[in-house]
């Protein structure tokens, strides 16, 4: 089946900049949530206000915004729900709610009945069977797990085909099903399901193996010289695969990604922006698009389940971050002359050879200098205290344009997955 129009580019909104950069770099959707009902509790920079600004700048737009709700509360935590809902309805009114729990979905049916529900990743999303029931149940929108091939994503299309699909297709992964997981519970009691994950799978573990013959002789056993990261799961990056998406019935792409930077938001919208345009011209992918998506840092990356397993695909290894460009700071103002001023994220000297990134164009340009804003000139400039510059740059940049420099001690980006479709559409 061909895809029907340009499917949703949904972008995660962690607080209200983050919003403004995603939308302004090419995101038709954000999605975001207050830290006591989704599940980003801690690294949430939304607050009630924000909530209702972010609703509004989204509207003025004339773009969505869809709030999650999605932790799987406790009896105790029922009436904060409730009154979490209420506020919703009355004061934010949101484009749709990502609910996961039935119990949640029970209470949006009693207080705010023509509410739309997306259901939530967390809910396990897996076969066209459950789909169909939660379509009986009044949701409109199912946001596929990702450990779903494509070929099981067009049969439940086929299946169910006025149940909108949301599929991820950019960013970390679990080792362990969404909603499922009880790792980082364990390890530092803090639930991913109630929204405090600490990210435990991506630890760094000591396993050591004992030989029967000599009970308490414990030998180390190390994947590389780093240590062992049994479970650090590469993360996905679907870029080169849209149109089997779309045609496969997804309508909504959605980037993982809540507590990432504004650089991160921008980026990754901008170049799934560019590819969803090519694809709508009817052009191939275009191969430069993933190697500048890969310019943000990633854990070396890979198409996940969508293929089956292959090489490429979800394995877990030592996947340390790739960083073969570094994301050197973002233009605050714009002063004549050259001149920027700039919010420095990382070491950068004058004469560093930069990429500026704008929501328009990509261009290669200099550091020509750097002022410190009482007039000092600096061979340097780093993060850290009053991070603001002003640099002298060759270059139109308007506010919001990123400019990133190549690292010097890039690794890791042999590991990142080949891009070329593993199999053919119909083996998978
Ligand atoms: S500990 Fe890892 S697998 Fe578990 S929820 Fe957090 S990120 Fe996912």
């Amino acid at each position: 089946m061909a895809f029907k129009g340009r499917p949703e580019l949904l972008l995660p909104a962690g607080d209200l900049e983050k919003l403004k950069f995603a939308f302004q770099y090419g995101a038709d959707a954000v999605y975001a949530g207050l830290p006591a009902a989704s599940l980003r509790a801690r690294p949430n920079g939304f607050g009630r206000e924000d909530l209702i600004e972010g609703v509004k700048y989204a509207h003025d737009l004339g773009k969505k915004i869809y709030i999650t709700v999605n932790i799987f509360p406790h009896n105790s935590k029922l009436p904060v729900i409730e009154k979490h809902l209420e506020w919703l309805r009355d004061e934010v009114k949101p484009d749709a709610l990502i609910v996961a729990d039935p119990g949640v979905i029970h209470m949006i049916k009693d207080i705010w009945p023509d509410c739309e529900i997306h259901l939530s990743v967390q809910a396990n999303n897996l076969n066209w069977r459950q789909i169909k029931f939660w379509q009986d149940m009044g949701v409109t929108r199912v946001i596929l797990s990702r450990e779903l091939r494509l070929k099981e994503i067009q049969e439940i299309h086929e299946k169910v085909p006025d149940m909108e699909l949301e599929a991820f297709v950019h960013g970390a992964i679990c080792i362990a099903y969404s909603g499922r997981c009880l790792i980082s519970n364990y390890m530092s009691h803090r639930d991913p399901n109630m929204g405090t994950c600490s990210h435990s799978c991506r630890w760094k573990y000591k396993v050591h193996i004992e030989e029967e013959k000599r009970p308490g002789e414990f030998y180390p056993f190390e994947e590389d010289e780093h240590g062992s990261y049994m479970m650090n799961a590469k993360d996905q990056c679907l870029i080169p695969y849209l149109k089997e998406l779309a045609d496969a019935g997804v309508c909504s792409l959605k980037v993982e990604g809540r507590a990432k930077t504004i650089y991160y938001a921008a980026t990754v919208a901008k170049y799934y922006d560019l590819a969803l345009k090519d694809m709508l011209d009817g052009k191939p992918f275009n191969p430069e698009l993933l190697e500048k998506v890969r310019r943000t840092a990633h854990r070396p990356d890979s198409p996940g389940f969508l293929f089956g397993t292959t090489e490429d695909s979800v394995y877990y290894d030592k996947n340390r971050p790739v960083n073969t460009w570094l994301y050197t700071g973002v233009v605050r103002e714009v002063l004549g002359d050259k001149k920027y001023l700039i919010d420095v994220r990382n070491k950068v000297e004058v004469g560093t050879e930069i990429e500026v990134v704008t929501p328009e164009k990509d261009f290669m340009s200099k550091v020509e200098a750097i002022i410190h804003p009482e007039s000092k000139e600096e061979e340097q400039a780093a993060h850290g205290g009053n991070g603001e510059r002003i640099f002298i740059i060759e270059g139109d940049m308007p506010v919001g344009s990123f400019i990133r420099q190549q690292s010097e001690n890039a690794e890791g980006a042999s590991e990142d997955a080949k891009f070329e479709c593993p199999v053919s559409a119909d083996q998978v």
